[in-house]
């Protein structure tokens, strides 16, 4: 009987108390480190749900798969071809933000992509030999031409847009609270047990990883940065780093050494992330005057670090050899 009431009493509490977990998770994904921290009723299921769609994404963007999607259309380009919703919808994001950040941002720029990943500086004639340009593209619906030998690559976008997906499925499983971190894309959702926003580390771009600058705090939002410290390599002494300029399809001469936009939209916050690196500080700032409707920190190469104004109560710098300047 004793028995019993203890196994009863026992259930109740985990019926109680049981419901919410926590599902913490780490993936090698889109050729990043990818760990999602879920907590919720639907947790486990949820967190399935996010793998599995990141998965199923990376055979559509992948550049290097020989069975994805983007592989076949690079293949095929010269003729016409029918191409998934995902590839349809990301590719038109793309033109358009191409156009917005007057040419920073290019998704046209897969050939000469692929000759920095060999871990050599490329011969000038072979990136000048690359076809690359949006105009030369058309999509109607889900069909695509492309001119031949044009490659389309989507690693500056294609993280911020695996993020919104994973942003939609935790709504679906009413998930109250999650941090998503898909390589240097993160997603906070709703905010920490106590009621309290997420803190993330803003990256030092003369330090290692894990090695903050400052910490923001963030609810709800998309925390995407880029930086010349991420991928790349060494030649003769000099560093070439993976964000080009579409102008000379060389690493970009800028004058930022990190880039980190926060945004209510994951693919609008990844490309702003790489586009903004490419313009520089001046045109940057420029950039964020006329829209608005994000916020960005930038760390100049002199060692400044400039804030949008809304980010000031949120930020707060932890490096003192750094100088904080507010973007008037
Ligand atoms: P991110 O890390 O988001 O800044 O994206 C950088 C990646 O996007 C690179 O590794 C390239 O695959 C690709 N990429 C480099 N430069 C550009 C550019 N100017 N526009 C679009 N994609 C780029
Ligand atoms: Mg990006």
């Amino acid at each position: 009987m004793v028995k019993r009431m203890i196994a009863c009493c026992l259930l109740l509490v985990l019926a109680l108390f049981g419901c919410t977990e926590t599902k913490n998770t780490q993936y090698y994904m889109m050729d990043t480190v990818m760990s999602f921290s879920i907590t919720g009723e639907n947790a486990i299921a949820a967190e399935r749900a996010i793998a599995d769609r990141v998965a199923q994404l990376e055979t559509v963007f992948s550049p290097t798969r020989e069975d994805s999607e983007l592989f076949r259309v690079n293949e095929n380009a010269g003729s016409a071809m029918e191409v998934s919703r995902d590839f349809a919808n990301l590719l038109a994001l793309s033109l358009k933000a191409s156009a917005e950040t007057q040419g920073a941002f290019d998704v046209t720029l897969g050939g000469a992509v692929e000759l920095w990943a060999h871990g050599k500086v490329p011969a000038s004639e072979e990136l000048e030999a690359q076809v690359t340009g949006s105009e030369k593209i058309s999509l109607f619906e889900n069909t695509l031409q492309t001119q031949k030998g044009l490659k389309l690559n989507f690693g500056a976008v294609a993280k911020g847009y695996a993020s919104d997906c994973a942003k939609e499925i935790l709504e679906e499983y009413e998930i109250p609270r999650a941090l998503l971190s898909l390589g240097g894309n993160i997603y906070a959702h709703g905010e920490k047990e106590d009621g309290t926003p997420w803190n993330i580390g803003v990256r030092d771009p003369w330090g290692e990883a894990q090695d903050w600058l400052g910490i923001l705090t963030a609810r709800d939002e998309f925390i995407i940065a880029s930086g010349d410290y991420e991928r790349g390599f060494e030649e003769d002494g000099v560093r070439y780093h993976h964000i080009l300029d579409p102008k000379t399809r060389r690493p970009a001469t800028s004058d930022l050494r990190e880039t980190v936009v926060v945004s209510q939209n994951g693919s609008r916050g990844d490309i702003l992330s790489t586009a903004l690196f490419v313009m520089g500080e001046e045109k940057a700032v420029a950039y964020w005057k006329n829209t608005r409707d994000f916020e960005m920190i930038l760390v100049s190469s002199d060692g400044r670090v400039l804030i949008t104004p809304n980010l000031k109560e949120r930020f707060t710098l932890t490096k003192d050899s750094y100088i904080l300047e507010v973007i008037g």
